[in-house]
């Protein structure tokens, strides 16, 4: 295989991160606690048909399908993320920024399947790649591939945290082996996450999901035991970390604290800009090891994630989406020599380990993807360009936003764009009988929201996220902030 090593372009005056300005925390609180307040607002009901008649006289091909799928699928879609209202669309075709249905309607993509595409869909240069590597050895081997060492040595090269890599099928796989091998390096057992935070469905991390201060709450079907030594805490609240922590040492000790470096979900409820060197202090004196899961800010974020944004360094890195940029099986943890290599592969050494596997894990395809899409996404600097995406567009939304006397909130994080309608994520059990009520109906907006911006041709993540890749132009944007204008014309 004739695959020579193209050294990235030499760094110019351009920045490395995304992320152009942080939110001020306090303001946007107040925005979206003034959502949370306002009486819900969503599509007029009269507006409601016309969007939902788009499915019927458009989406005839997804519509037959979607009921073949609900037949042999539960629910009708394989993936969390695929928007079903009134009901799932059929994709058969993507290219940079756009994706057509089976009917041959066009969406601007904001979807970017859940994250993982930052160069923007099917991007040529490394689709080019992977057909090379199944041209010559197929997906898998079994075997050690260079592509292995390369990928885990540019990882290395970006993030000098960290020294060794494990490359695992999944950011779920690769916060299991990370929670475990915290366990295994400290000797202790509890683990604390922040409430809301997403980290994969492992049994141990189902807790306190989208909501904070739900804890089991999605459990089902998971023993208590398996969350027994997993605890919440709320997001950026630095005084009951520290109460946990200093509980916990007298009862086993803290094995880990994990966060998403942005804040829960990506960010919904932002960090303070001092949040993760207050966490990483907190861990030093109890202890404790820092994981930071950058499954969507590595490289999201910049070449350097989240940790080189913070300039806050990690114990254990936990990666996913982006670091195969989009094809299968991607997942991993980074970090220190002397914590990595109680993750040794191969049959054993006869020292302790922590036990990690997968028959396709690391596979050359993955590697050989992951290295060429990384390696593009450095030369191109696209974190950065679908960062300005992102200020274009929330920049966009909040001036349309603003003439049409809309409560809702946008904001973005670089390349991740929050678009706060229904203020269902930033709800918490604080307010238990207001969650109870209202969830229903901030559910149903949702949904409706959703619709409308598929029926004008957009496609969010879940009618409340959109991510930005380097293919969005500014007339891919501004085509956008047509496209939404139209939806809240009909708010
Ligand atoms: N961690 C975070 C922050 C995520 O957003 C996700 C998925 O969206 C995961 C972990 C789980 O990754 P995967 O879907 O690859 O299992």
């Amino acid at each position: 295989m004739n695959m020579t090593h193209r050294p990235t372009e030499p760094t110019s005056s351009e920045p490395a991160y995304a992320i152009s300005q942080w939110p001020d925390n306090g303001d946007l609180m107040d925005r979206l606690n003034a959502l949370i307040k306002h009486p819900i607002r969503g599509i007029r009901k009269d507006a409601m048909p016309g969007v939902l008649d788009y499915f019927e006289q458009k989406c005839p091909t997804s519509k037959a399908w979607a009921r073949r799928a609900a037949e042999v699928i539960p629910g009708g879609v394989q993936h969390n993320l695929a928007f079903n209202y009134p009901f799932p669309l059929a994709m058969t075709k993507v290219d940079g920024a756009h994706m057509w249905d089976a009917d041959g309607n066009r969406y601007i993509d904001f979807l970017q399947a859940g994250g993982p595409t930052l160069l923007g869909s099917n991007y040529l240069p490394v689709r080019q790649k992977a057909h090379e590597i199944i041209d010559e050895c197929g997906p898998a081997t079994g075997m050690l591939h260079e592509y292995e060492f390369k990928l885990a040595e540019l990882i290395r090269h970006h993030m000098p945290n960290i020294e060794m890599f494990r490359m695992l099928g999944s950011g779920t796989e690769a916060v299991m082996g990370a929670i475990r091998l915290a366990r295994a390096h400290t000797g202790r057992k509890w683990v604390i996450k922040v409430g809301g935070g997403y980290h994969g469905w492992s049994d141990q991390v189902v807790y306190g999901l989208r909501v904070p201060g739900t804890g089991r709450r999605e459990a089902a079907g998971i023993p208590r035991g398996s969350t027994g030594k997993t605890q919440e805490v709320f997001p950026n609240e630095l005084g009951t970390l520290r109460r946990k922590l200093m509980l916990n040492r007298i009862r086993g000790g803290t094995a880990a604290v994990i966060v998403e470096p942005l804040g829960p979900e990506s960010g919904t409820r932002p960090v303070t800009p001092e949040y993760n060197a207050e966490v990483r202090k907190l861990c030093d004196e109890f202890g404790a090891l820092l994981i930071f899961d950058e499954v969507v800010t590595g490289f999201r974020v910049g070449m350097g994630g989240a940790q080189g944004y913070f300039n806050v360094r990690p114990d254990l890195t936990v990666f996913g989406k982006c670091i195969t940029g989009g094809y299968l099986m991607a997942g991993g943890i980074g970090g220190p020599k002397s914590i990595m290599m109680t993750l040794v592969g191969g049959i054993g050494s006869g020292t302790k380990r922590a036990f990690v596997g997968g028959t396709l894990s690391a596979n050359p395809l993955s590697c050989v993807a992951g290295f060429y899409a990384i390696e593009e996404m450095a030369r191109t600097n696209a974190a950065v360009i679908a960062g300005r995406a992102g200020d274009r567009l929330a920049k966009g939304l909040k001036e349309i936003m603003d003439r049409y006397g809309l409560p809702y909130v946008v904001y973005n994080l670089g390349s991740i764009v929050h678009l706060q309608t229904s203020a269902l994520l930033l709800m918490s059990m604080r307010n238990p009988i207001k969650l109870l009520r209202e969830v229903h109906a901030r559910r149903q907006l949702m949904e409706e929201m959703g619709a409308a911006y598929l029926a004008h041709g957009i496609l969010t993540v879940g009618g409340s996220r959109i991510y930005t890749s380097m293919a969005d132009t500014d007339d891919v944007i501004d085509d956008a902030l047509d496209r939404f204008e139209s939806v809240f014309k009909l708010v």
